[in-house]
């Protein structure tokens, strides 16, 4: 057993948007309390940095984003320091809504929880005591301190996702896009941090290892080191029971030796997510992407040909400057055909400084609306079907939440804040056996498929993982 320092953590909280969100964090910073953290007014002394956030009007959500990019600061400066803050947090609605998003523009976020989640927060935050305690004891023995996620382990913590960043910053050039001129130029987090941190979240009872990037295909490029290939192999051959889910795969990066991993190694999800951006060539050009229409389509066909079973996600931008009525159908044409089984639609936006915010032909905002509103319509009916054909069918899925009438679980097809979820009741659940007792957070299940909405479906479960 390491040796445990009993430290003093220091914790700030921000709150953010309604009043119900004062009542949540006032609850919270109680339960700290008690647990021996010690609240600071200034965010400038604490040890970990909590933002409690909003996400309803546009700017609330503004203000959020704000705050948080405030606090990556102060935590960046005091990290090249050596001391204070070590840890930035963020949850409620803005994160519940904008998960994926915000830890992939904001890499200094190291964790981040939806709404209802005081539970889980404390005890992640009581991991990081323990970590802090343990190394403090180890300095003094002159020992290697055991990792964060080792300590949380002991108290049994089981949590269904964690999101793993494998780089930083982005060399790719889209005009409308401010990442690059944010975070910089693309910098792979080295090979033996990124398993090691795999490692660590796998023994802290993690399920599921969630990689982003902004472009998770570009691993290793700058520095001739390892592949994106290569890394999944290795982190899919660490021991544990848990899985791998690939985000954001720049399309013509895709190459034949990734999809021979994603399609044999079983730990990784028939799952990747894909931002295309638009289907016509014209438009593409003009975004400063790569690749063609019929690129595209070639790859997403011979995907499928290689992984029957996966799940494509993809995201398109409506109302790009000079995107006209027949360059929009074209995009319409090209989801129709593909029938993708998730697809995000983002309305242009002008940022500042962007060489597409200076083109000519901006599209006037009720036209962006309409385009979004087509695109989503005929997207849930294509869902709907695509849900439907799961219907008699068994998967595993991890449990997110479980109470007394409702289990939320997630198939491999349904990445978290997302996607949608398949909903389990707890009528008709057995009641003996393995499963009679209550489910938590990172159980897995075996799932059978009764039913189907536009995005979730409803399951019944039918036995533990097979
Ligand atoms: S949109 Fe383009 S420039 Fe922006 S992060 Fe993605 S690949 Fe990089």
């Amino acid at each position: 057993m390491e040796e445990v320092e009993n430290m003093t953590v220091k914790i700030h909280i921000t709150t953010l948007g309604c009043p119900k969100n004062t009542v949540d964090s006032g609850h919270l910073a109680r339960r700290f309390e008690a647990e021996g953290f010690i609240p600071v007014e200034e965010s400038g002394e604490a040890d970990i940095l909590l933002v409690n956030t909003c996400g309803f009007v546009r700017d609330a959500k503004e203000e959020s984003v704000d705050e948080i990019l405030r606090l990556a600061e102060i935590k960046k400066e005091q990290g090249s320091g050596g001391e204070g803050a070590k840890s930035l947090l963020v949850f409620g609605c803005l994160a519940k809504r904008y998960g994926a998003e915000l830890t992939q523009e904001i890499p200094e976020i190291d964790g981040l929880w939806g709404v209802s989640e005081e539970e889980r927060i404390v005890e992640y935050c009581k991991g990081l005591k323990m970590r802090e305690g343990a190394e403090a004891g180890a300095k003094r023995a002159g020992k290697a301190a055991a990792p964060a996620t080792a300590s949380a382990a002991e108290p049994g913590l089981m949590i269904s996702y964690a999101y793993l960043k494998i780089a930083e910053g982005c060399d790719k050039k889209c005009t409308f896009c401010v990442i690059p001129s944010i975070r910089g130029r693309f910098r792979s987090i080295p090979r033996d941090e990124v398993l090691r941190e795999a490692g660590d979240l796998v023994r802290s009872g993690v399920r599921e290892l969630i990689l982003v990037a902004q472009d998770i295909t570009s691993y290793g490029k700058e520095t001739a080191g390892s592949t994106l290939a290569a890394l999944l192999r290795e982190m899919a051959s660490l021991p544990g029971d848990f899985f791998i889910r690939l985000l954001y795969l720049y399309p013509t990066e895709i190459t034949d030796e990734l999809l021979e991993v994603i399609a044999t190694e079983d730990k990784i999800l028939k799952y990747i997510d894909i931002p295309l951006q638009h289907s016509e060539d014209r438009i593409l050009r003009l975004m400063g992407r790569r690749g063609t229409r019929k690129e595209y389509l070639r790859l997403l066909r011979n995907i499928r040909r290689r992984i029957p079973s996966i799940a494509l996600r993809t995201t398109f931008i409506v109302g790009f400057p000079s995107e006209t009525e027949e360059d929009f159908h074209g995009l319409v044409d090209f989801i129709e055909e593909v029938r993708f089984d998730r697809l995000g639609v983002f309305k242009f936006s002008k940022e500042e400084g962007t060489p597409s915010a200076a083109l000519k032909g901006q599209v006037p905002e009720r036209v962006k609306e309409r385009r979004y509103d087509e695109i989503m319509g005929r997207q849930a009916l294509i869902s709907l079907e695509r849900n439907r054909e799961l219907v008699g069918k068994r998967f595993p899925a991890v449990v997110d939440e479980a109470d007394a009438e409702v289990v939320i679980a997630r198939l491999y097809s349904h990445a978290p804040e997302i996607d949608g979820a398949v909903i389990i009741e707890r009528d008709g659940m057995p009641a003996a056996g393995p499963l009679a007792g209550p489910l938590k957070a990172g159980d897995v299940v075996t799932v059978e498929v009764v039913d189907a909405y536009d995005y979730d479906v409803k399951g019944k479960i039918i036995g533990p993982a097979s």
